[in-house]
């Protein structure tokens, strides 16, 4: 076994003692709250089409791809001259939809959404595309992401007469657009979004239009394409694939696409403040056959990896990443180490969203039902676990014990992305701040906690290094949010505590 790449003071990390003295799995696991699977949420994903005979079937196809960034809800809905058809449920694409409701769905375009509720509550009424009537006819809004001044927009909207009719930010832009003076929807829609605040991806659909709209930090994803004549816009671009479009471009932050029956226009709502695209995109949302801003996911995680080995080399005789979004990482690290990479850990697909909740006695077997380890792999072996990330630690203390109880002598976990010390604003659901454990703990302590041998963060230059953004001069930290990391937050916060706009970058 060859470690020649590994730098030499990564090599001299220092000896700690085999932890485990427990005899089970989830031995040490703070039971107050039930959660299987301690992993970040996803936000929600959205998908549209201009111009194609078969608009539903597509946004079907590419809503389905886009199934890992929201499995509450989706919807879909078309325009077909002049008249809207739109369908939405609770659940997943494939069991929201199916052939007759897709016939029924006619049109050549259509907006689709997947969700994960980040704000208002999880139910029907809250499925998007959210549908209105406004003055100048229907109007259809998908969108991606978290508006931090929602809550105040909507006080001062209800305060002038509008009423809501579901808890969610996007009907807050409804709001805006339906009071604008202008005729023209871009026109309103770019009168509205002058007075949000936060991170999005939206797409508008009326009758005779489409608009695509990215926020001016470019926090969320989304990418435009091809097929055909056919416009097509996704939140990623595995997407694309799999609908046979070719991806064009990204979506420019503060930038408007415009398709109507006078073709295809570019225009800006806002200029771009301070380009800020989501990190954790590259380290845990998108999917690994995606691309952002050119970069593919896969590529950029195999980097962190690989950095992660260099900056924090452990000798060991398997790597293992936590699947399914580690898995890139800990095959770079293992390339970068000569360590072999072995699949020491198996998802079981199946258990879904439908999975019974176990009883109390049964609930501890909670990660049990949604991974193995895999004995003949571990057993006997020094382990390197690589995961993407740390949330509260209860389930890195689970999966280190459960391959612990498959055999393995020592476990030496390796995170891929910094410390994740500060809640998300921007669409991603993340607890409060006291239940993460990077927030409250040093490394050692969270070490203790999940019983590992030796544990180590990926630095946050690493990360940024591995991405591999080009640096443009104007920018920070390589045009990427790291907020999560160091509480540098590209926008105003609105919390609710405060009685006003703050800083992002409070500390
Ligand atoms: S705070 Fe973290 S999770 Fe949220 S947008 Fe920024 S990098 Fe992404």
């Amino acid at each position: 076994m060859s470690h020649a790449k590994v730098n030499e003071t990564a090599r001299q990390a220092p000896e700690q003692p085999p932890l485990w003295t427990g005899r089970f799995y989830n031995e040490g696991v703070d039971h107050d709250h039930d959660l299987w699977m301690d992993k970040l949420k996803e936000e929600c994903g959205v998908f549209g089409v201009y111009g194609h005979s078969e608009a539903s079937h597509l946004a079907y196809y590419g809503l389905h791809a886009l199934q890992h960034r929201g499995q509450e809800s989706c919807g879909i809905c078309t325009s077909d001259v002049g008249n809207f058809h739109y369908h939405r449920g609770m659940g997943l694409v494939k069991e929201v939809f199916d052939n007759e409701f897709l016939q029924r769905l006619q049109g050549e375009n259509a907006i689709g959404h997947v969700r994960y509720s980040t704000s208002g509550e999880s139910k029907l009424a809250n499925a998007q595309p959210l549908v209105f009537k406004y003055k100048e006819g229907d109007l259809a809004i998908a969108t991606n992401g978290n508006l931090v001044n929602a809550k105040e927009l909507r006080h001062k909207l209800e305060r002038q007469g509008s009423i809501f009719q579901t808890s969610s930010d996007t009907e807050v832009v409804a709001h805006l657009i339906a009071r604008s003076q202008h005729e023209r929807i871009e026109d309103a829609v770019k009168e509205a979004l002058q007075e949000v605040k936060g991170a999005y991806a939206f797409l508008f659909l009326t009758k005779d239009k489409l608009v695509a709209a990215a926020d001016p930090h470019g926090l969320r994803p989304f990418v435009m394409g091809r097929l055909g004549d056919a416009y097509i816009f996704a939140s990623e671009t595995c997407a694309f694939d799999a609908v046979g479009a070719v991806y064009e471009r990204d979506i420019l932050p503060g930038e408007m696409i415009v398709l109507s029956q006078d073709g295809y226009r570019e225009d800006r709502f806002a200029q771009v403040e301070r380009r800020a695209t989501c990190a954790m995109e590259y380290i845990y949302f998108a999917r690994p056959d995606s691309d952002i801003d050119a970069i593919n996911i896969h590529s950029a995680r195999k980097r962190m990896g690989r950095q992660l080995a260099t900056e924090a080399f452990v000798d060991a005789d398997v790597v293992t990443g936590v699947p399914d979004s580690s898995i890139s990482a800990a095959i770079g690290f293992a390339e970068q180490t000569g360590i072999p990479y072995e699949l020491g850990l198996i998802k079981n697909r199946y258990t879904g969203r439908t999975f019974i909740q176990p009883s109390q006695e049964l609930r501890e077997q909670g990660v049990k039902m949604k991974l193995s380890a895999v004995r003949k792999v571990v057993e006997g072996k020094r382990v390197v676990m690589i995961d993407d990330s740390i949330v509260r630690g209860t389930t890195s203390l689970r999966i280190v014990n459960l391959l612990r109880e498959a055999g393995a002598t020592e476990v030496h976990v390796r995170i891929s992305s910094p410390p994740f010390m500060n809640p998300c604003y921007y669409g991603i659901d993340t607890p409060n701040r006291e239940e993460l454990i990077a927030a409250m703990k040093t490394v050692e302590e969270i070490r203790q906690k999940i019983n590992a041998d030796s544990l180590h963060f990926l630095s946050k230059e690493g990360l940024l290094q591995s991405i591999g953004r080009e640096h443009e001069p104007h920018e920070t930290k390589h045009g990427m949010c790291m907020a999560c990391f160091d509480h540098d937050y590209p926008t105003q916060l609105y919390l609710e505590k405060e009685q006003s706009p703050v800083s992002g970058s409070r500390s």
